[in-house]
């Protein structure tokens, strides 16, 4: 492997991820991989019938997917090697009374969606994406919207105004972090989107019943370092392992096991969803590939692996002390085995020990990460699945620097010695 080829992979990264405001813009553009590629979309309403090393998938609600190779043999005696991650990032959502006037700006009132690092949001060329529901004759279509074209800005205060800034300084989400999306003299009401996104969608205004948008930094993904070293785009977390996991679905020689991937939406918040970590969603997939047979099910589970691929934190150089000592990890020296002595992390000596195997026999290097014993860290899918279905799970990631910035680094030649090991996987 060239670090052309390295680079070739990043590239393309940055591409899906630019195309991927949202989580459902996420979704629909793995989709038209996938459909490219020969698979073919199933719907939950209909019976399902699935003859072995056909390739399928399944979306559910817009934001989540599971696709998948059917193996060559018998489920239950050779079970299912499946990769997770998620579809979705922090952000700013609109409020449904969201437009209003101060001071003879046009501004939007957002609810903050999980945790984003709120200074990396200011002073950056901002748009709006998301769903919005339309009537269709008595029932109704949803539809994805990206404005695609920068619309709103979060200006930091001048320092003139704010001498100890640089000191430490406190942003409210309520109070400052309003954006701005232009000037009037005019009062504004919801009137004021719903024209904006019938004019984009090419529909009427009184067409529209429902919108759910969210504001995403514009700036596409770039190659960055004086050697090409790093990725920069936002959502790396979690889309790069999106990506990596669809690349290696569409690589792989399929094989006996059923290869699958996940894309789940709402890690950021919990997974509490129809379609997040902790939903039926995996579950009621498997059941349909054993044909509701729990008994093949159960046994076909107990002969299975699951990786469940979030981001990790690379050694940061400007904070030393706040990493381990012996178990920091580093930009561009392969996927991290995460670990959790207290179990926010699934991965067990057993299936780290299955991964390092897949690793060693591709020689792809790995390294392995533990937080501070002082520090809490955060937690990811993982554990969930491992919870809910009694899967043999492994929580990796790559390295990156600034999680949940809305614009993260992380390593080109680790995304594709990801993709590498994930192929491994799902041909292990
Ligand atoms: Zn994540």
């Amino acid at each position: 492997m060239s670090k052309k080829d390295m680079l070739k992979l990043a590239k393309e990264l940055n591409r899906f991820i630019d195309a991927s405001p949202t989580a459902s813009h996420c979704v629909s553009e793995t989709e038209k991989k996938l459909l490219e590629n020969g698979f073919k979309r199933l719907y939950e309403k209909d019976v399902w019938k699935l003859k072995n090393g056909d390739k399928f998938f399944v979306i559910r609600h817009e934001s989540a997917l599971i696709a998948g190779i059917y193996g060559k043999k018998n489920l239950k005696e050779f079970g299912f090697r499946i990769i997770g991650s998620h579809t979705d990032s922090p952000s700013f959502k609109l409020k449904p009374k969201a437009a209003f006037i101060k001071d003879g700006y046009i501004q939007l009132s957002t609810e903050v969606y999980g945790g984003p690092l709120y200074a990396s949001w200011l002073d950056r060329e901002l748009s709006l994406a998301g769903n919005v529901v339309v009537k269709k004759g008595k029932s109704y279509e949803i539809k994805l919207i990206d404005l695609e074209k920068p619309v709103l800005i979060i200006p930091q205060l001048a320092i003139h105004y704010n001498r100890d800034v640089n000191e430490a300084f406190k942003l409210n989400p309520q109070e400052n972090l309003v954006p701005i999306m232009g000037l009037s003299e005019k009062t504004v009401n919801d009137d004021y989107i719903k024209d904006i996104i019938a004019e984009k969608l090419k529909i009427k205004a009184s067409e529209i019943i429902n919108y759910d948008l969210e504001l995403y930094a514009v700036q596409k993904g770039n190659i960055c370092g004086f050697e090409n070293d790093f990725i920069m785009n936002r959502g790396l977390d979690d889309k790069s392992m999106v990506h990596a996991s669809l690349q290696a679905l569409l690589e792989v020689t399929p094989s006996d096991s059923t290869m699958i991937i996940a894309l789940y939406d709402n890690e950021e918040v919990g997974s509490s969803t129809t379609n997040g970590g902790k939903s039926s969603f995996t579950c009621d997939v498997l059941e349909r590939l054993t044909n509701f047979n729990r008994e093949d099910c159960l046994r076909a589970i107990d002969r299975s692996y699951f990786i469940s691929a979030d981001g990790a934190h690379a050694i940061h150089p400007n904070y030393s002390l706040k990493f381990d000592k012996l178990n920091k990890v580093y930009l561009n020296k392969g996927p991290v085995i995460k670990i959790n002595a207290n179990t926010s992390y699934a991965t067990t000596t057993e299936s780290s020990a299955v991964f390092e195997m897949i690793c060693t026999a591709k020689k792809i290097p790995y390294q392995k990460f533990v937080n501070r014993s002082d520090v809490r860290g955060g937690g990811t899918i993982g554990s969930m699945i491992a919870n809910n279905l009694g899967i043999r799970t492994v929580d990796i990631g790559n390295a990156m620097l600034a999680m949940h910035s809305v614009r993260e680094t992380a390593g080109v030649k680790d995304h594709y010695w990801m993709k590498e090991a994930m192929k491994g996987f799902l041909e292990y």
